[in-house]
């Protein structure tokens, strides 16, 4: 495949965002003494990322800041507390970020991947659905922040993925044509579907194999993409 540019996906694909939220969880909930039972404790995780989705997904679609968001994914996680006040919402909320920072960690083949790729001669970006200080602060702390690889963070963007012009703005920036760019990451409909119809070239990362009945070019690991530059 003949490139000019790469864009890669954060969440999951650099950064093991799934298993720091599930490690950065279990320390918080074992530190507030909520779940009494192990079963229980399933129970609270398996709601977290219920309540997760539900809300971050309203916040991609801008219908609540990512703030608010968070108000109401505290809220409904802990009925029981009194978490009308703003401020207390987010303070509880801040001892889950807190842990779940500590859990980050970058993939093994994340930073290589980008090495390669700049070696290459290829404009790389990161191209992730989140708050832009808080995913540069992401690849911060997990070694991956370049000054040669710019971060496209939706809250920066006309519009979050896969709007097609959070692609288009991303390839803008890095002057490069979308025909000529590859998106790669774990999204099906965030880093395939919706690259291919902004008219990107898309690979998808399914690092754990959950995805194999999807019909588009996958890779098992960031090491598999094989690209000649353009550049
Ligand atoms: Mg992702």
């Amino acid at each position: 495949m003949t490139i000019q540019a790469l864009l890669l996906d954060l969440d999951d694909t650099l950064v093991d965002h799934r298993g720091a939220a599930d490690r950065g969880l279990r320390s918080w909930l074992a530190g507030l003494g909520l779940a009494s039972s192990p079963a229980e404790l399933e129970e609270l995780v398996e709601r977290w990322f219920v309540l997760e989705a539900r809300h971050y997904e309203r916040a991609q679609r801008r219908e609540l800041t990512h703030t608010e968001q968070r108000r109401v994914r505290i809220r409904e996680f802990l009925p029981g507390w009194d978490l009308a006040d703003d401020a207390l919402a987010d303070d509880v909320f801040a001892g889950f970020l807190g842990c779940y920072q500590a859990a980050w960690r970058a993939f093994h083949d994340a930073a290589a991947t980008i090495e390669r790729a700049v070696r290459a001669g290829l404009p790389v970006g990161i191209l992730t659905n989140g708050d832009q200080a808080i995913q540069t602060e992401k690849l911060r702390r997990t070694g991956l922040l370049r000054s040669d690889v710019p971060v496209f963070a939706s809250s920066s963007l006309p519009a979050a993925k896969p709007d097609p012009r959070s692609y288009l703005t991303a390839c803008a920036r890095l002057g490069a044509e979308p025909a000529h760019t590859l998106m790669v990451g774990d999204s099906l409909r965030h880093d395939v579907v919706g690259a291919r119809d902004a008219g990107l070239q898309a690979r998808l990362l399914d690092r754990y194999g959950r995805q194999r009945d999807a019909q588009v070019p996958t890779v098992r690991g960031l090491a598999e993409l094989r690209w000649v530059s353009a550049a």
